[in-house]
């Protein structure tokens, strides 16, 4: 180990690291061992597993048996354990046994319900991981944020997540937020000065610190801690991440679990006196039957299913590519009305190639696809020698100057670090034969002005050896061309036709290309820095660059699936408003042509601006503070609204929207904390694909309950309506704890697993205020209840006549019960259609699993002797056990009918 680095250790391990703030920025690079160019791979490894991942420790998870008891932590079970101890009290010892099996078994699939649901929740955290821009062996990279070290150099830009605890090396405006470590709301201003020893946390302006977020600027600078040294780490803080597995409707779910529980302990209990006092029941026999009642009405085991219901539609967006940082967000999915978009890379491919070229009057076309820095220049279909002209070679120079993005090659493929459009213009350059590394050598950058959504250019200092200095930029052309006085021509500069050059961005655009405008003004030798004054006016205006970038075909196929489902799909851009128009007829956006822009926006006052927002699809040359508008327009209408975003300007309005989606890609961290949705491939069929996960979940999560109220209410009502006639119970209570427990273990969690039913988006958006226990589900409650109830009694009474045991007229009915559900499970997986189908027969592996399952457990219930024993059934024939699958495929025509009828009248099922 170096005397740097064990310095370093050293400072890291003890609570009094060096004073950092106060050192010179040289001073804290050779203390750490580093440069400015960053830390080698074999440093970095070597550092890596000394000070081991820049990460926060993770919260101790419970163990086995703690998550054990916390399941039995609830009113049923209590009740459940109270009644086992009656019982033993009572000398019911096997009743006692059975009792505390349902217990037992309630718990472990409590557990093993939860671990899936947060095993979920953690492959999805895992996806999330932020990432750092560091300086590595002389270049820049991105790496995951954990990989970080300390003496690692590391990237600020807006929105960026500071990765560690850095001092900063270089601050150009840079203003950070820390509202995390200090509660300070306001953004700091910091800068590469030391501060002074006592400064404290909030005020040591020359660090940025791990956590804090970048609102502004651009700054460098280096690791001094990491992971759990960190400031944050000290105070031992856990990033937001994602929210507990709850939603509104779950919460509402599991309120009306808990007064449902309440509700059916009153009502056994009622019964239970009922049996007693006033038929002449037995008390024990009563008390048992009272336990049976609410054992089988409680639906203990819904808030848990419906809970694995979410984990799993989190789980299949995440694989397809839709991260829901905030759960509720599933739901509210379900019910959009209108996605907002941004073009560049979410509609369009951001795989740009520059088609043309303007200069003076002459257009020059670009051949060559992708980033290859392959093809030649022509004019009017004559091939062209970059050297006959100046000016396309001095903008093609330009393009190269005022640009920080990289092509590398991959095999056959180019590759772009960096903003894609850039890219293309490094790919241009290459093809005129013009290379990076010797025109920076010969022309060095001293200052830059970067590229920003605001203000839509950027603009580079140069200085030549030869003493002149100039300011190269590019950017949207309105800006740049009202920066010019005068354009450049093959016999020197003359007067700036901007009307002319207006009408040639208009054309280029309107063929849906997106169009750059180059310009450079020569200033004096002595200038080091660049400001917003240098770039009003004094500019000579190069040319024109025009770039194709395709829509992506799955977009265009997910804007239609989204009409369909009647979804508007509008897109908000800051490029060009031909540019937009153009991109919007190719994607068949349904009003492509009304188009409005930003500043048109602007002159519209929130009335007449809800009344315009319905018409308009596209709206171009928008900043950040219009997508506030635009959707607060949207949601006066009364709309639910996805909108998506990328930069740190963006997340108010992606806070704001009822789904903000943030890019994982080119996304800022600040954006991506902002939203309830990340999308890791950038692509906007995967928002669509989100929508109809979104539906899916939402019918799930209706389906389960569709099933689980009637079915516990059926098997509740056979035994309530044989007390309150006075006749035999067709079930004994041990029994319905089984029929209750088979069922709820094998058949409850099936539901979960349905995928979309076939016309899922095809159907119109839900509304958002519908509840989740609606009058349909009441009906269908009561209906089955009563369904259940007569098929029960009828097998129980026709094996009454045949004059069969007791005990076979009960296993007939425990069978018939299991069946019944078995059926109603088939019927309520189609909400939207007829079970009738082929594929409804199929079922899905999860049902055919359940239905498997309980058919195996049923025949050791029926015909296992030790199950005689226990629960006091005897074997059936075979032709039992036809009658009971004819009720039930009569049980199941009957739904049908219902579903069918309802349809007709309604329209809906539900
Ligand atoms: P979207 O909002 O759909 O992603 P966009 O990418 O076109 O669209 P911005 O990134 O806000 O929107 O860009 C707006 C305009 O700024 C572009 O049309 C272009 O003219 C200009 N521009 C974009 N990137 C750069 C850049 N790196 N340098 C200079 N100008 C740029």
């Amino acid at each position: 180990m170096s005397v740097q680095e064990r310095t370093l250790r050293e400072g890291q391990e003890s609570r009094d690291a060096p004073a950092f703030h106060t050192m010179a920025a040289s001073d804290v690079l050779e203390h750490l061992g580093t440069t400015a160019s960053g830390l080698d791979d074999a440093a970095v490894a070597e550092r890596l597993r000394q000070y081991g991942p820049n990460a926060l420790p993770q919260a101790q998870r419970r163990g086995l048996i703690a998550r054990f008891f916390a399941q039995l932590n609830n009113l049923l079970i209590f009740v459940l354990i109270g009644a086992a101890a009656i019982t033993v009290g009572l000398g019911h010892l096997i009743d006692a046994a059975v009792i505390m099996v349902v217990v037992v078994i309630n718990g472990v699939v409590g557990v093993v319900q939860e671990g899936r649901a947060e095993n979920a929740l953690d492959a999805i955290r895992d996806m999330l991981m932020p990432r750092a821009n560091v300086m590595r062996n002389a270049h820049r990279t991105s790496i995951d944020s954990a990989d970080v070290v300390p003496g690692d150099i590391v990237l600020l830009e807006p929105g960026d997540r500071v990765p560690a605890d850095l001092r900063l090396l270089k601050a150009r405006g840079l203003r950070v937020d820390e509202a995390l470590l200090t509660g300070e709301s306001l953004a700091v201003d910091k800068t590469s000065e030391p501060v002074e020893d006592e400064a404290s946390l909030g005020d040591r302006r020359s660090m940025a610190f791990s956590g804090t977020l970048v609102a502004a600027g651009q700054g460098i600078g280096v690791v001094v801690a990491t992971g759990s040294k960190t400031e944050l780490g000290r105070i031992s803080t856990m990033l937001s991440g994602i929210g507990t597995l709850t939603t509104p409707l779950l919460r509402q779910m599991d309120r009306f679990a808990k007064y449902l529980t309440v509700v059916i302990l009153v009502v056994s209990a009622a019964v239970f006196l009922f049996g007693g006092l006033v038929r002449d029941y037995g008390l024990s026999e009563m008390f048992m039957a009272a336990i049976g009642i609410a054992v089988a009405a409680i639906p203990e085991g819904l808030p848990a299913v419906l809970t694995i219901t979410l984990a799993i539609g989190v789980q299949r967006m995440a694989s397809r590519h839709a991260i829901v940082r905030h759960l509720p967000a599933i739901e509210t999915l379900g019910a959009v009305s209108v996605i907002c978009s941004d073009k560049t890379g979410t509609l369009t491919r951001n795989e740009m190639t520059v088609r043309h070229v303007q200069v003076g009057g002459d257009l020059v076309e670009v051949e060559g696809v992708g980033y290859a820095p392959r093809g030649g220049f022509s004019r009017d279909g004559v091939d062209l020698d970059i050297g006959e002209t100046a000016v396309l070679a001095r903008l093609i120079e330009t393009g190269l100057l005022c640009n920080d993005a990289a092509l590398n090659q991959l095999g056959d493929d180019w590759i772009v670090e960096g903003d894609p459009m850039e890219g293309a213009l490094v790919a241009l350059a290459l093809k005129a034969g013009v290379e990076r590394s010797t025109l920076n050598k010969r022309l060095p950058r001293t200052d830059e002005i970067p590229f920003d959504a605001d203000h839509r250019f950027m603009a580079t200092l140069h200085h030549s050896h030869q003493g002149d200095a100039f300011i190269c930029v590019k950017g949207a052309p309105e800006r740049v061309i009202a920066m010019c006085a005068s354009e450049a021509g093959e016999e020197g500069d003359v007067d700036l036709a901007a009307d002319v050059w207006l009408a040639r961005v208009d054309d280029l655009a309107s063929r849906g290309e997106r169009v750059l405008a180059l310009a450079r003004k020569p200033v004096v030798a002595h200038r080091q820095d660049l400001t917003f004054d240098d770039m009003q006016d004094g500019f000579v205006l190069l040319g024109l660059v025009s770039l194709i970038d395709p829509p992506r075909e799955e977009a265009i196929a997910a804007v239609r699936d989204c009409q369909a489902a009647g979804i508007r799909v509008k897109m908000i851009t800051g490029d060009h408003i031909a540019t937009a128009r153009a991109i919007a007829a190719q994607l068949n956006l349904t009003h492509p042509d009304a188009a409005m822009t930003g500043a048109e926006l602007d002159l519209l006052d929130d009335e007449t601006l809800r009344a315009k927002v319905r018409e308009a699809d596209v709206f171009a040359r928008t900043s950040p503070e219009h997508k506030l508008r635009l959707v607060d327009a949207l949601q006066a209408e009364g709309d639910v609204i996805v909108m998506t975003g990328d930069g740190v300007n963006d997340a108010p309005a992606l806070k704001r929207a009822d789904v903000g989606v943030a890019m994982g890609r080119k996304g800022t961290e600040a954006a991506k904390e902002a939203s309830r949705m990340v999308l890791t491939d950038d692509n906007f069929s995967s928002i669509a694909t989100a929508v109809r996960e979104g539906r899916t979940v939402y019918d799930n999560l209706r389906k389960t309950i569709a099933w689980t109220l009637p079915t516990n209410g059926g098997q509740a009502l056979a035994i309530i309506a044989a007390i309150l006639l006075g006749v035999t119970l067709p079930i004994t209570p041990v029994q319905i704890l089984w029929v209750n427990m088979v069922t709820a273990v094998a058949l409850g969690l099936t539901l979960a697993f349905e995928p979309s039913e076939p016309g899922v988006m095809k159907r119109a958006p839900r509304r958002p205020d519908e509840p989740l226990l609606t009058g349909f589900l009441a009906w269908r409650v009561g209906f089955v209840s009563v369904l259940f109830t007569i098929s029960a009694f009828g097998v129980f009474a026709w094996s009454g006549m045949r004059y069969d045991s007791l005990e076979i007229s009960r296993t007939f009915v425990v069978n018939m019960l299991v069946v019944l559900q078995i059926f109603y499970l088939f019927s309520v997986r189609y909400q939207h259609m007829t079970s009738l189908t082929w594929r409804g027969a199929l079922g899905t592996p999860a049902v055919l699993i359940g239905v498997g399952l309980v058919t195996v457990v049923q025949f050791l219930f029926t015909y296992a002797p030790f199950m005689h024993t226990l629960f006091d059934s005897r074997s059936l024939s075979f032709t039992d056990g036809l009658v009971i699958m004819g009720v039930g495929v009569a049980f199941f025509l009957v739904l049908e009918l219902e579903k069918l009828l309802r349809r007709l009248i309604w329209g809906s099922e539900w």
